[in-house]
């Protein structure tokens, strides 16, 4: 009889765990929004009763990250820079200040390696066009001459000097990661349980994956030139940032030769390395964004040691 008791109460108990269990993740509300911005299709996937609206105002401010730092939108405040003679005093937003600040820190770190004034250089590739072309020599040759992140200077009240006119910036390797961080502090305004950020291969996870045992977040890295969401090797995040810089992400191919998008400052052409993606796992996904084009360049030892210095992880693949 007393066995019998303690049985019920044991099946008892075991259903009370389940009904909560299975009560808490019924209640969690999926949401999932894609968007083409930032130059690339981002895709954001929240938990919680208030994720439809938290989505929507997550890409509202995505949104005004891509106005400021476009290098395409003739008012943002990239094109602002890039337009302004030398000398001149160019009073930027805050967002877009520290993004540069951020930037430089690591163009400085990684002694040039990574540089946002590879502007004139890229648009002369111009990747992201219809037809790209592999430039001429000479035309690289000029293009590097006013390459060189020193000719940034930063002043007081967000302002911004160039000291070289023909100097331009282009943010493509570092607004989507800051846009990762503004839309994590967005998102976490609305109560969610917690929610995955993904544009264009920036990776941000917050708070609790509903679907994993032990709530963390499992991001597979991609297997360069498979097709999307391939990938043998699966990271875990509690809560930050997983950035891949990739030479499949956008690349043309001419003369038997894949030349990708992200440039050698030293040489002006393509970086070439015994890998083709460098994933950075970090906290801060601004930083992380920065490390990985860096890293890419850089060469696996070089690489190692400098995301190893900012606190995070490095996969090649
Ligand atoms: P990501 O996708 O973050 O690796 O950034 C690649 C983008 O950053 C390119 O499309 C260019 O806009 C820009 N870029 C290319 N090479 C460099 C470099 N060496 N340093 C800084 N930005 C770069
Ligand atoms: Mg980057």
């Amino acid at each position: 009889m007393k066995k019998l008791r303690y049985l019920l109460m044991g099946l008892f108990v075991l259903l009370f765990v389940f009904g909560l269990w299975y009560g808490k993740t019924r209640q969690i509300k999926e949401y999932t929004k894609t968007e083409y911005l930032l130059d690339t299709s981002c895709s954001l996937t929240f938990y919680g009763k208030e994720a439809e609206a938290a989505a929507n105002a997550v890409f509202d401010r995505i949104r005004e990250i891509d106005d400021m730092m476009s290098l395409y939108k003739e008012t943002s405040d990239v094109s602002r820079i890039n337009g302004a003679a030398a000398g001149e005093t160019v009073r930027v937003s805050g967002d877009t200040f520290k993004v540069i600040e951020t930037a430089l820190k690591i163009c400085e770190e990684s002694g040039g390696a990574f540089d946002i004034t590879i502007a004139p250089v890229t648009q002369l590739w111009d990747f992201g066009g219809e037809n790209p072309e592999v430039p001429n020599e000479e035309e690289i040759a000029k293009a590097l001459n006013s390459v060189g992140y020193q000719n940034i200077v930063l002043g007081k009240n967000n302002t911004v000097t160039k000291l070289n006119g023909c100097t331009q910036i282009d943010l493509g390797g570092a607004a989507k990661g800051y846009a990762g961080d503004c839309a994590a502090e967005v998102a976490k305004k609305y109560n969610l349980t917690g929610g995955i950020i993904d544009l264009g291969g920036n990776i941000f996870c917050f708070g609790e994956n509903p679907k994993s045992d032990d709530g963390r977040w499992k991001v597979g890295i991609q297997i360069p030139f498979s097709p999307a969401g391939t990938y043998d090797r699966v990271v875990t995040i509690s809560e930050g940032a997983a950035v891949t810089s990739g030479t499949y992400q956008r690349y043309f191919e001419a003369g038997g030769e894949v030349y990708h998008h992200i440039i050698d400052p030293e040489t002006g052409c393509p970086a070439r390395q015994d890998y083709s993606s460098v994933t950075v796992v970090l906290n801060n996904s601004l930083e992380a964004d920065c490390l990985a084009t860096a890293a890419y360049v850089m060469g696996r030892e070089k690489a190692e040691e400098i995301v190893q210095k900012f606190g995070g992880e490095i996969y090649f693949e």
